[in-house]
């Protein structure tokens, strides 16, 4: 009995899901020349496709589980359930335009030819706004379309907006904010629904450890109170007495967000030679 995962072959979300089965103790050798591999210390097998195939194989339990775009799962309408925003492949399915093109709210795309890789998507975004427009479907380099006279604007993914600056478009209009997924099969056995809910839980510490940071720093024992009320940690923070009398050492845990903001106040308020340093998994 064996989990199957099936993960990008090749592309942008490749080496982040190699990577976070890596992270929960899954050794996975990377697929570019194989379709599958066994996971070392895991009882799973992971499959490599193609990521618009994924949902498919997932809707048909040939996998169990699968990490893929939002975008790509919104667009298949498979038959799914996603389970975990994975925090990678963050993207958007973005109208651009011409930039020479005065576009004020869509409107501007009623009428008009939109290039896109993502036809479905469009097209309910534009029912949404009551746009009749003609949809060409392409499969790559859709940012080329307007350059070359196939299409008056595209619907496309975006991370930074470089590609599409360089190619004399803008961005007007987001239809969707995306990243990677864990989805599974609506029909799995309890066997695999056990080693699902292992994996799972392996991914919830490791996430949750990414986001936070181990910090470790001298305060003075008249300023120790201020200072661990700016640490709550996991329960409360670590004070080990210094071997300079009137120190003492304060360990806690600061998450990501709020971590710069800490930092200041607790320096602010005395502490000295804070140290900060990755945590690699954290199970509450
Ligand atoms: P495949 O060969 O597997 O079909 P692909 O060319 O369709 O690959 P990639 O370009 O590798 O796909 O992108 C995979 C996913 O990465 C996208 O569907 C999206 O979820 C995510 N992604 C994140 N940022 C971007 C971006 N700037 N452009 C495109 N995709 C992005
Ligand atoms: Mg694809």
């Amino acid at each position: 009995m064996k989990l199957k995962i099936a993960i990008q072959k090749s592309g942008r979300l490749h080496d982040d899901s190699i990577q976070l089965l890596n992270d929960c103790g899954l050794k996975v050798r990377n697929g570019h020349n194989q379709l599958k591999s066994n996971a070392e210390d895991f009882p799973a097998e992971v499959y490599f496709l193609r990521d618009d195939d994924i949902p498919q194989y997932v809707e048909d339990a040939v996998a169990h589980i699968g990490i893929v775009g939002e975008n790509v799962l919104l667009e298949k309408g498979r038959a799914v359930d996603v389970i975990e925003q994975l925090g990678f492949g963050k993207c958007r399915l973005s109208v651009a335009v011409k930039k020479e093109d005065n576009y004020a709210d869509v409107s501007f795309l009623a009428g008009k030819r939109l290039a896109t890789s993502y036809p479905n998507l469009t097209q309910q975004f534009l029912n949404e706004n009551n746009i009749t427009a003609e949809i060409h479907e392409i499969s790559g380099s859709v940012e080329l379309a307007p350059g070359i006279g196939l299409a008056d604007a595209v619907c496309d993914l975006v991370s930074s907006g470089s590609t599409l600056f360089m190619n004399g478009l803008v961005e007007v209009q987001t239809v969707l904010k995306s990243q990677a997924v864990l989805v599974k099969s609506k029909a799995l056995d309890a066997d695999c629904q056990r080693l699902l809910d292992q994996l799972l839980f392996r991914i919830r510490a490791v996430k949750k450890a990414s986001n936070n940071k181990y910090v470790l720093l001298n305060a003075p024992n008249n300023s120790l109170q201020k200072i661990i009320s700016l640490l709550p940690g996991m329960k409360s923070p670590t004070v080990l007495p210094l071997a300079q009398e009137g120190w003492s050492s304060v360990h806690s845990v600061l998450s990501e967000h709020e971590f710069w903001e800490k930092i200041e106040q607790l320096k602010a308020a005395g502490a000295q030679g804070i140290l900060v340093v990755p945590i690699e998994k954290m199970i509450l």
